[in-house]
């Protein structure tokens, strides 16, 4: 047995040892498509050549310089080409390993803009159930997965608080309307921002569009806007988490480009590197700047590996590619391929209840029986059989669900890189789709 501490202590997972472009090759010679990069990372693929160039450049020149003492010209121009020109009036950029830490520096700065700004009272946050930040102990207090959370209950923090997602294939009754959905979900806020007393708030929290934990569910029309008219009027925040919804992932660099908000702080990771070096980040809104500049002047919060040189020489060669070869265009020729190949599959399946998702970002979720919604059962181990017949067939793929809050159907993810052409999709939705065959026979 391996003396690494794998995702499971029970066995060794395949070592992999090689990735080209949008496949990863193990050490038994198995090729494997990545079609969910990872968990939604790898947007170029693997060995990109300009992102390994840039990498090398930046360890021949600076690996490493602290930041209580040096900035570095990789990190500057990763702020510049993120922010410089202020999308949505995000005109700061702070950058750290992962999005756990995002999400921590999010928290920390949000709560120390109201300090600066004399509003000391503000501590609570409100965010969503069945979402998903991270997993340190301040990005899981905000997360709303009650299984993730449970072992740690004791020692979250309790300044966060939980209200609906926006998740219709569920959520919404069948004698109401997407607007009446919205509408209740938008009020159902607003008694929470009343419940707590509107001048405690700091802010809401939310997946713009929510990954792992409902798959791939985007919000419908008019949420975002209803929402962050709540924030503004009680002078609260609006936090967006896009570590895995964003940087291209659903057809626009940014998920709120789709949604008519933009956020107060926006949380960046997985496709800001493409997987090549870990990093995330956070991009801020200018006010929330200048409230910290006009205060301390500081902010409060760092990390010896803080927008560390080789991490952003990496992730400034995978924003300038995905410029170079014009990308975004191919997540939306390519997501409308995925979502048309998808329903075509799955459109009339008993057992796909929902097929959803932005880009090449899609999710189908697996019911037991598709006019009730009942959901599997969880021993059935839906999502992971799928998993595994999917990797026998060449397919790596990204399931969840099926104990999630004891009430959600299993679902899988489809995520591919950036980079893929239209063969590859359908390969994809062919391999997919007879792991599901395999999984649903068995189940028989
Ligand atoms: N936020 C969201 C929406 C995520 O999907 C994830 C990871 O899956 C995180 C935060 C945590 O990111 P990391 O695993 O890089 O810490």
């Amino acid at each position: 047995m391996s003396h690494l501490v794998h995702r499971s202590l029970r066995s060794d997972p395949p070592l992999a040892v090689r990735g080209q472009g949008i496949y990863l090759y193990d050490a038994a010679g198995r090729e494997i498509i990545d079609g969910s990069g990872g968990a939604a990372v790898a947007c170029l693929g693997h060995g990109h050549p300009k992102v390994i160039t840039a990498i090398k450049a930046q360890l021949d020149q600076l690996a490493y310089a602290h930041t209580a003492l040096f900035s570095c010209e990789s990190a500057e121009r990763l702020a510049d080409t993120m922010v410089g020109h202020a999308p949505g009036g995000l005109t700061h950029a702070y950058f750290c390993s992962s999005g756990s830490e995002g999400n921590e520096a999010a928290i920390k700065m949000a709560r120390q803009y109201f300090l600066e700004i004399g509003e000391p009272r503000r501590v609570n946050f409100i965010a969503r159930r069945q979402s998903y930040h991270g997993n340190t102990l301040g990005a899981l207090s905000a997360g709303g997965n009650a299984m993730r959370r449970a072992p740690y209950q004791p020692i979250l923090s309790r300044a966060f608080h939980h209200v609906s997602p926006c998740y219709p294939y569920r959520d919404r009754r069948d004698d109401e309307s997407d607007a009446q959905y919205v509408a209740r979900l938008i009020e159902e806020l607003e008694a929470e921002f009343q419940r707590l007393g509107p001048d405690t708030v700091i802010g809401f929290m939310a997946e713009t569009v929510v990954g792992a934990t409902l798959g791939c569910a985007a919000a419908l029309p008019g949420y975002f806007e209803g929402v962050k008219a709540v924030c503004d009027r009680h002078g609260a925040l609006l936090i967006l988490d896009e570590v895995m919804s964003g940087m291209g992932r659903c057809g626009t660099l940014h998920a709120w480009e789709q949604e008519g908000v933009s956020p107060d702080i926006q949380i960046v990771a997985k496709g800001l590197g493409g997987g090549y070096q870990p990093i995330g980040g956070i991009l801020v809104h200018g006010r929330v700047i200048e409230g910290l500049s006009r205060g301390t002047g500081a902010f409060m919060h760092g990390h010896t590996y803080q927008a560390h040189p080789v991490a952003c020489a990496a992730a400034l060669a995978v924003q300038q590619v995905m410029a170079e070869e014009n990308l975004l265009a191919n997540v939306q020729a390519m997501g409308a391929r995925l979502e048309q190949r998808l329903t075509e599959r799955f459109g009339n399946h008993r057992h796909i209840g929902d097929i959803r998702g932005r880009g090449l970002f899609w999710a189908v979720e697996f019911v037991a029986d598709r006019a009730s919604k009942q959901v599997f059962d969880p021993a059935l181990k839906v999502n992971e059989r799928v998993k595994q017949e999917a990797f026998r067939r060449g397919l790596a793929c990204y399931p969840m669900g099926g104990t999630i809050d004891g009430r959600q159907g299993d679902h899988a993810i489809l995520a591919p890189p950036y980079i893929a052409t239209p063969e590859q999709i359908d390969t994809i939705v062919e391999r997919f789709g007879e792991a599901v065959d395999a999984v649903l026979a068995e189940l028989r």
